[in-house]
């Protein structure tokens, strides 16, 4: 099976939930676990939360979450046009944060790492980040 839905929306807080359920609907198809779908919708909201507090900061700009489904495989991606990440590996490291003022902890692409099978963050300070995360689906085979 293949299948692919593109998604935008304001980077306002109330859309983490809106992202998390509707990437939940799409991949329901694949016929995943419910510890499988637990795991996307965080790594999605974390993406997401990222997006909207460190990409854009307190302005509301657009959110693109790309998904794609390759058989028992997702794919999911969730850019902004923010301010971008200078070092991609110090900012993936665990506790680190630049926003420690609003209690974040500096987990969320930990998290990301541990749910997904594989995350790739691409970005450009100025440009925007586009995180890609990929799992595999279904241990019962459709
Ligand atoms: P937590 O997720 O635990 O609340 P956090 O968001 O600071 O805290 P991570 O999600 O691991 O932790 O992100 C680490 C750091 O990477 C952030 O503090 C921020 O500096 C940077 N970062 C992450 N995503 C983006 C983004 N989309 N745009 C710009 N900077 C980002
Ligand atoms: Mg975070």
């Amino acid at each position: 099976m293949k299948n692919q839905m593109k998604l935008e929306f304001d980077s306002i807080s109330e859309n983490e939930a809106f992202a998390r359920v509707t990437v939940a609907a799409f991949l329901t198809q694949a016929n995943p676990t419910l510890e499988e779908v637990a795991d996307v919708k965080t790594a999605v909201s974390e993406a997401v939360t990222n997006a909207i507090i460190h990409g854009y900061g307190e302005e509301v700009h657009t959110i693109t979450m790309l998904a794609r489904l390759k058989g028992q495989t997702l794919e999911v991606e969730v850019i902004d046009r923010g301010v971008g990440i200078p070092d991609v590996a110090k900012a993936m490291e665990p506790m680190y944060t630049t926003r420690p003022e609003l209690e974040r902890s500096g987990m969320g692409f930990l998290f990301m790492e541990a749910f997904m099978d594989e995350i790739q963050v691409f970005s450009k300070p100025g440009k925007g980040t586009r995180v890609w995360m990929k799992k595999r689906l279904g241990k019962r085979e459709k």
